[in-house]
């Protein structure tokens, strides 16, 4: 059986999360399938490589490395090029490559260059009669799907950021193996100009251990500064629901859910949050969920670890005193 491949993903001289995500999930198929796990890395220049090769080199038995100046940063024409003479030649079971913009621009070209039929936004990777079968939501997070691929000699899935958690560190010593670029390499048709980071802002919600999430239930745009406090008081970080987005009382960066970002913080206090699909989407990687709502029938009490039922302002003044009491 061929091995199961991973993309890497890099950008401004880190190797992204998705990277080691889908790394955890490669190496827990790879057992049940008795197969290797083998990192793909398109990078440059030298000493960057080196370091990412490293890093990937404990987490896969192989890491297959493609060095050039011009795979500093991404290029599609490059990556489709490069990626796709690798799989035609190694034909690996399983290419898993992130559900990111480079994954949402490259794997659809590189499915149809390499025949290996293609998943998308995985959100968990099965294995039945020894093929990959992918979970993945359908109307906005309504409903999970189970896809089932007809046989092939291999397959390709895009990994939803978040959708797996990195519960260890990589324990392997993988061989870094350098590869040649393949001869007949299409020039790249665009020119990178500069690296311009979205409207981040000074907080990102995915990296955070402790969210404070305000829902429509704050009422008010002046309402949200008392929920700032307890974030700032608790060391956590504000995110919120997409009314309050919506109504522009906070920046689009807070947004949990489809349409906003997926979270795995370790506490997740939802307050005035009423649990609608959309919302808790974003919130399965959370270790905890805490919500506070004064309808004891709100939806999200139903995927909370502990609920609170009660007005909102009455528990965040009493977390903030007890906060402040030391
Ligand atoms: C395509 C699509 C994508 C979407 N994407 C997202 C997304 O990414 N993220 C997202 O969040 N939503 C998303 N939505 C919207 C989603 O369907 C819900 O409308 C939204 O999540 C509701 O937000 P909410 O819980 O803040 O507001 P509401 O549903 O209005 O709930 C407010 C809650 O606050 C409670 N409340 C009111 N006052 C208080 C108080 N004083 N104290 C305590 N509790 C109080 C109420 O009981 C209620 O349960 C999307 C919708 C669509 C159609």
């Amino acid at each position: 059986m061929g091995d199961i491949f991973v993309i890497a993903e890099h950008r401004n001289g880190e190797i992204r999360d998705i990277t080691f995500e889908m790394l955890q999930k490669a190496g827990a198929l790879a057992k049940d399938l008795s197969c290797n796990v083998t990192a793909v890395l398109l990078a440059g220049p030298s000493e960057v490589v080196e370091v990412f090769a490293d890093k990937l080199s404990k987490w896969a038995d192989r890491v297959l490395v493609f060095e050039d100046e011009r795979l500093k940063t991404y290029d599609s024409d490059l990556y489709t090029g490069i990626l796709a003479a690798l799989v035609q030649e190694q034909q690996p079971f399983l290419t898993l490559v992130g559900h990111t913009s480079w994954g949402l621009d490259y794997a659809p070209t590189l499915a149809v260059r390499t025949g290996h039929p293609l998943s998308t936004d995985a959100t968990d990777i099965l294995l039945e009669d020894g093929r990959p079968q992918v979970i993945r939501q359908m109307y906005g997070g309504k409903l999970f799907s189970r896809v089932s691929f007809d046989p092939s000699e291999g397959y390709m899935v895009t990994v939803r950021p978040g959708a797996f958690q990195v519960e260890t560190a990589g324990d392997k010593t993988g061989t870094v193996v350098s590869q040649n670029l393949p001869e007949a390499l299409q020039s790249p048709r665009r020119e990178f100009l500069e690296f311009e980071e979205t409207a981040a802002g000074d907080v990102d919600i995915t990296q955070a251990d402790l969210l404070v999430s305000v829902g429509r239930g704050v009422g008010e745009a002046d309402n949200i500064a008392t929920v700032q406090e307890l974030a700032d008081l608790l060391g956590g970080t504000l995110s919120c629901s997409r009314p309050v987005v919506d109504k522009n009382w906070l920046p689009k960066y807070h947004q949990v859910g489809t349409s906003g970002k997926s979270v795995k913080p370790k506490v997740y206090l939802a307050l005035g949050i009423s649990g609608a699909f959309q919302h808790v989407a974003g919130i399965t990687g959370a270790d905890c969920v805490i919500a506070v709502n004064k309808d004891k029938k709100a939806p999200i009490f139903r995927v909370a670890d502990y609920g609170i039922a009660d007005d909102l302002f009455t528990v965040v003044e009493a977390l903030k005193a007890k906060a402040k009491s030391g």
